[in-house]
């Protein structure tokens, strides 16, 4: 290992890497994030409605997805913009997974919604505006459910493993990160995917880690390739953005998929999950009968 990275990080005991505990997985059913599966999670950017929902839930699972995403608590940049549907959308996301079997991660904002977001979801987001939250972070301590730690827009990976010992420390060891891209001075896109984050903290952390390509890239022609990236530098798992009607979307629709490119982009990531995991090779197979459909809708 790379002394400096050691050094830096070797303080954040509890998310570490050590030789006692090299890495940790994160259960949520059946599913194992950290374990050898890639876990796909996929959905819109917000809970829009009902049907909006539900219609997603069936594509990405058909697709290959094994986690729903959809915001109903949203952290938006202007106060103007569309900010959720809260409790309604969290009883929308939990009939989807009635009805698909998906488990469902979502937003939470502030410790005062921790209790009813872990009363319906399964695994509990906190958003780049929110990693430095400690009020949010020690709630969620309690919460006893898996937390997927996003990185701050403008956080190190040093404040980020900090972020989550502090969680751990409130006591959920129960932790996956998100690299989701960070400001530079590159405006060509939304935000710079850092992909050296991954390789990095999958050496100095225990903890799994996925990538989010839709915040990073901000248009969803870039979403796929950015996919390809996070697979082959050893990501494990992304979070997509998936709508039915990408330019009707209330927020990101500009980098969210259609079904039919999300179905395109799982059947493109097939290979290169099988180099990474050739001992996978069978259980990864999305949904091969659609490497013949190919297109969008
Ligand atoms: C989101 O996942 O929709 C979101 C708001 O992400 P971020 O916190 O990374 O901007
Ligand atoms: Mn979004």
């Amino acid at each position: 290992m790379n002394p400096k990275w050691n050094g830096q990080f070797s303080c954040f005991d509890l998310v570490a890497k050590t030789d006692e505990c090299p890495r940790s997985v994160v259960r949520v059913g059946d599913i194992e994030i950290g374990g050898n599966d890639f876990v796909v999670m996929a959905g819109p950017c917000a809970v829009e409605s009902e049907s909006q929902l539900l219609q997603t839930a069936v594509a990405v699972v058909d697709a290959g997805a094994r986690i729903l995403r959809g915001g109903a608590y949203k952290p938006r940049s202007s106060p103007y913009s569309f900010q959720g549907l809260g409790v309604e959308g969290l009883k929308i996301l939990r009939k989807a997974r009635e009805e698909t079997g998906l488990a469902i991660v979502t937003e939470v904002m502030s410790e005062e919604d921790v209790e009813v977001i872990a009363e319906h979801a399964d695994i509990m987001q906190v958003g780049t505006r929110s990693m430095e939250n400690y009020a949010l972070l020690e709630a969620l301590g309690r919460c006893g459910r898996p937390v997927l730690l996003k990185r701050g827009m403008t956080a190190t990976l040093e404040e980020l493993l900090r972020s989550a010992q502090v969680l751990a420390m409130a006591g959920n060891p129960q932790i996956i990160l998100c690299e989701r891209g960070i400001r530079t001075f590159e405006t060509a896109t939304r935000n710079t995917l850092d992909i050296a984050a991954v390789p990095v903290l999958k050496t100095v952390s225990h903890l799994p880690v996925v990538v989010d390509p839709s915040h990073a890239a901000g248009v969803r022609s870039l979403v796929p390739t950015l996919s390809r990236a996070a697979v082959v530098v050893g990501a494990d798992g992304l979070l997509v953005e998936v709508h039915p009607c990408p330019e009707q979307a209330l927020s990101d629709g500009d980098q969210s998929l259609s079904f039919g490119e999300f179905r395109c982009m799982m059947a493109d990531l097939q290979p290169y999950l099988d180099l990474q995991h050739p001992e996978q090779k069978e259980q990864h197979q999305f949904c091969p009968q659609l490497l013949a459909v190919g297109g969008a809708d």
